[in-house]
């Protein structure tokens, strides 16, 4: 693929840095999950599109029979212009404005409040011939992970109702009980690093709670459990660990109940849909020494491995040297680090890593960033957004298509404010005496 790539100059000196995604990865992938949750009847699979936020990406899982998870108005829009139906499309962001629930709710799009204000925002603004599906996320409280900026389910998690919390349950209790329409439960654990037992044990709870206001009620108000998206990646080989399969066997252990067809299931994954279908490329573009230490100054930094760059001992990322025309280097390994564009010393996206000695017009390949990465890139510097293509292998060919083109300095000048260029000078003190 990256022989491709370098002969159709979709990577080079012009374009020196660019993400690649793997179609036919992603349609098995998408295959794995709907086959592991085949058991339960009716599940609708949303995909959390802050892991991947093309639409052209939105529309192949849309093809697939995914929807979209959103959290923000900008996603809502791009699921939309994907031409995901509203009805398969949830609303998750823990800041929904008053705007934002009223074009949610007029959609149909379904939505899960975070807390009991956002309930009460719900009470005033949802019309009476609502299609929305509306749940509650609550946060189990069962503790984080390795890493702590992706754990939702500790103690003072910003987001969802906390059960544990003294009242907790009962004021979940008595919103449900307040409010007929108000159908779902929805929990999401947290991402990256948290192992399957504890996201098993999150959504059992939120199960069991289920049950009981069900069974308080008197009455199956609660219909459907939103068990949210979190499966772990594994960044360290060409594995794919844990599978869907694992997950599903970790939650018939945790909830055997889950899989009795008595509640619809709503998952929202992210990462594990789409990060080892794909790729960054970038070019070496000097080789230096610094302090006996071999640096490759490379385009690919933290404008698009942010949190690899910012938080490296979380998210370690393998790196591949090839050659010029994307032969894979040999030459005995040496300790390197592979380094970025921007200018901060932290730039640095593998830090003392074997490699055989990258030089200039070399390659660098950042393996696993399907999710996050290029889709998410970083303005800093006013560097441009890479493009990304998507391709094919077929035998011995390769077809690819363009997913999002590179960004131009005119389009990083228009969204620097070129517009306004004089705007500041129009607040020069008034002359005095006049
Ligand atoms: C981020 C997020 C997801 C997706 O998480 P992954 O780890 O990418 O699977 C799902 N649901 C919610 C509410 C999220 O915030």
């Amino acid at each position: 693929m990256l022989r491709h790539a370098l002969d159709h100059e979709l990577l080079g000196t012009a374009q020196p840095v660019a993400g690649f995604l793997d179609t036919e990865g992603i349609r098995d992938t998408v295959h794995a999950l709907h086959t592991a949750f085949e058991p339960v009847p009716d599940v609708l699979h949303t995909f959390a599109v802050k892991a991947s936020s093309l639409v052209p990406v939105l529309r192949l899982l849309a093809d697939l029979g995914m929807g979209c998870e959103v959290a923000s108005p900008g996603e809502m829009r791009l699921a939309l212009d994907a031409g995901c139906a509203p009805s398969r499309i949830v609303l998750d962001s823990p800041a929904k404005t008053r705007e934002e629930i009223t074009e949610a709710l007029a959609r149909g799009i379904a939505l899960n409040a975070d807390n009991f204000d956002e309930l009460d925002r719900i009470d005033a603004l949802r019309p009476a011939d609502c299609a929305s599906v509306i749940g509650l996320r609550v946060n189990p409280q069962v503790g984080g992970g390795s890493i702590g900026a992706m754990s939702t389910a500790t103690k003072t998690s910003k987001f969802g109702v906390a059960l544990r919390d003294e009242g907790g349950r009962e004021r979940v209790h008595q919103a449900f009980a307040e409010r007929p329409w108000l159908t779902r439960l929805h929990a999401h654990v947290g991402s990256q690093g948290c192992p399957l037992e504890l996201i098993a044990e999150g959504i059992a709870e939120t199960y069991r709670l289920a049950e009981e206001i069900n069974a308080r009620l008197g009455r199956r108000q609660i219909t459907s459990l939103d068990i949210g998206g979190g499966l772990p990646v594994n960044f360290a080989d060409d594995t794919v660990r844990p599978t869907y399969d694992d997950y599903v066997d970790a939650l018939r252990t945790a909830v055997p109940g889950l899989f009795e067809g008595r509640y619809g299931l709503v998952t929202e994954f992210g990462r594990s849909l789409l990060a080892k279908n794909g790729f960054i490329a970038a070019r070496v573009e000097y080789a230096k020494t610094s302090g006996g230490r071999r640096i490759a100054v490379t385009h690919a930094g933290a404008q698009t491995a942010t949190r690899t760059v910012l938080m490296p001992g979380s998210w370690p990322l393998r790196v591949g040297a090839f050659d010029a025309h994307g032969h894979p280097k040999s030459g005995a390994p040496e300790v390197q680090d592979v380094a970025g564009p921007c200018c901060f010393a932290g730039d640095v996206v593998a830090e003392a890593r074997e490699l055989p000695p990258l030089e200039e017009g070399d390659f660098v390949v950042l393996y696993d960033t399907g999710a996050y990465y290029f889709s998410t890139p970083w303005a800093y510097n006013s560097l441009p957004r890479p493009g990304v293509h998507g391709y094919a292998l077929d035998d011995a060919a390769v077809r690819c298509v363009p997913v999002r083109d590179a960004q131009t300095l005119d389009e990083i000048a228009a969204e620097s404010g070129a517009h306004h260029a004089d705007g500041l000078l129009g607040l020069a003190p008034e002359p005095v005496g006049v």
